[in-house]
């Protein structure tokens, strides 16, 4: 090979330049780049609970990617190394979570213990308990277990270590992309941007898996705060979202002559520019119909300014916070398919609302539940039709049938529901969710 110079090693690599904070197209000073491409990662911090050689492998990511600057293969090799850590950050959690014992299942048989100090112990007694067809004991279930990376995050997944529907996707694709790594076919060159984005995705997946959740975060988001807020719509089709507090003050001018607005006081997601979890459907809210993107909850209305600013003076709600992940949605069928609704408010219904086949569908959205149920009438869509998670997109489908099957598993998966009926309150205008009742 060619021998070069310390100074050749240390001069800035042309394609790595090629990379700004506007994508590709102007080049960066060396000095810009070095350092806009180490803020990319310079967030993804592991919280202290994670095991030592997890850490230290991480870490050692994060030094090699700042020399990307220097030479564009690195963020290639950054991009495969992160997918090894993700094999290795399950088997460290593996092993703290075990705390030193593995018990199988045995079919027509006890339930057999073993001693393990490394994670090669696990493997070799998972092979072997594997070919007896054993499984392994996660809590109260038992799981098929080789020890290898696939059945590894299965075990994180029945453990709860790991949560949401669309990481779970996620979670595949590295999976995927992992054994291409380790068995690679062909040629593939990672960017900065995506050599970045896999090294936070592995960063979000560690914490989580020491049960920490990434505040802002892609695939493990912290609970989301959520504020209390009014919105007001008029005749005309105009709608407005306030924090309450601003209610205090006079309305916007042109609105105080006509005080058609109505108005409900709601806990919801408040838009916040630039959040990458803004609810970009609030205007779509529906007491009855999940159809805003997060959960937003009625409080009190429909009134005019003055009674909902005498109900917050009176009732002073507080905001709280919500995790939107893996929520149970049942989507009624009944001559059409009706948007997803709330387990608590299904079992609020009448007996004549009951009516036509109900699916009980987790999803981290709505917007998911419903594109599962609708793309399930297509055969050829690939979509799961039995209970289990969905191989054609993030939900999982946890019963199909009449409202009683629906709920029935709704109360399985989340327990007791207490049934709610709201006031029928929905904004007048929609665009996403034009179709209801
Ligand atoms: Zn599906």
């Amino acid at each position: 090979m060619e021998i070069r110079s310390l100074e050749e090693l240390c001069a800035a690599d042309d394609l790595s330049l090629a990379f700004n904070p506007y994508g590709l197209g102007g080049r960066m000073k060396p000095e810009d780049a070095a350092e806009f491409q180490q803020r990319q990662i310079a967030d993804c911090d592991l919280t202290a609970g994670v095991a030592a050689g997890t850490r230290d492998s991480f870490e050692r990511l994060r030094t090699v990617f700042a020399y990307g600057v220097l030479c564009y293969d690195v963020y290639t090799i950054v991009g495969d190394q992160a997918l090894l850590i993700y094999e290795q950050a399950l088997r460290d959690r593996f092993l703290e979570w075990c705390a030193g014992t593995i018990t199988f299942r045995v079919p027509q048989a006890l339930d057999v213990s073993y001693t393990v100090s490394s994670y090669d112990d696990v493997k070799k007694r998972a092979d072997r308990m594997t070919r007896q067809r054993a499984k392994l004991v996660v809590a109260n279930q038992a799981i098929e277990f080789n020890g290898m990376l696939h059945r590894l995050r299965l075990w994180a997944r029945t453990a709860g270590l790991l949560r949401g529907r669309r990481s779970r996707a996620v979670e595949e694709a590295l999976a995927r992309l992992r054994n291409y790594v380790a068995h690679p076919s062909g040629h593939r060159v990672d960017t900065p941007v995506e050599a970045a984005r896999t090294v936070q995705d592995l960063a979000e997946l560690i914490n989580q898996l020491w049960g920490q959740a990434t505040p802002g975060g892609r695939l493990y988001p912290a609970p989301l705060r959520r504020e209390v807020a009014v919105l007001s719509w008029n005749g005309s089709g105009r709608a407005r979202m306030e924090p309450a507090h601003a209610l205090a003050v006079p309305g916007p001018m042109e609105d105080q002559e006509d005080d058609e607005y109505q108005h409900v006081v709601v806990r919801a997601i408040p838009f916040v520019p630039g959040s990458r979890w803004d609810d970009a459907h609030w205007s779509e809210f529906d007491t009855r119909y999940e159809t805003t993107r997060f959960p937003t909850d009625y409080l009190w209305g429909p009134g005019t300014r003055e009674e909902a600013q005498a109900w917050l003076e009176q009732e002073r709600p507080e905001g709280d916070s919500v995790d939107f992940t893996d929520r149970v949605f049942l989507v009624q069928d009944h001559g059409r398919l009706l948007p997803p609704m709330r387990p608590a408010v299904a079992a609020g219904l009448p007996d004549d609302e009951r009516l036509g086949v109900w699916h009980a569908v987790r999803a981290d959205f709505p917007d998911d539940a419903f594109a599962h149920v609708r793309g399930s009438g297509d055969r050829s869509a690939g979509h799961a039709r039995r209970p289990g998670n969905c191989p054609a997109c993030s939900a999982e489908v946890l019963r199909s049938g009449s409202y009683d099957q629906a709920l029935r598993a709704a109360a399985a998966a989340l327990g007791p529901i207490q049934a709610v009926q709201l006031p029928s309150v929905r904004l007048p205008l929609s665009t996403f969710w034009p179709d209801r009742p």
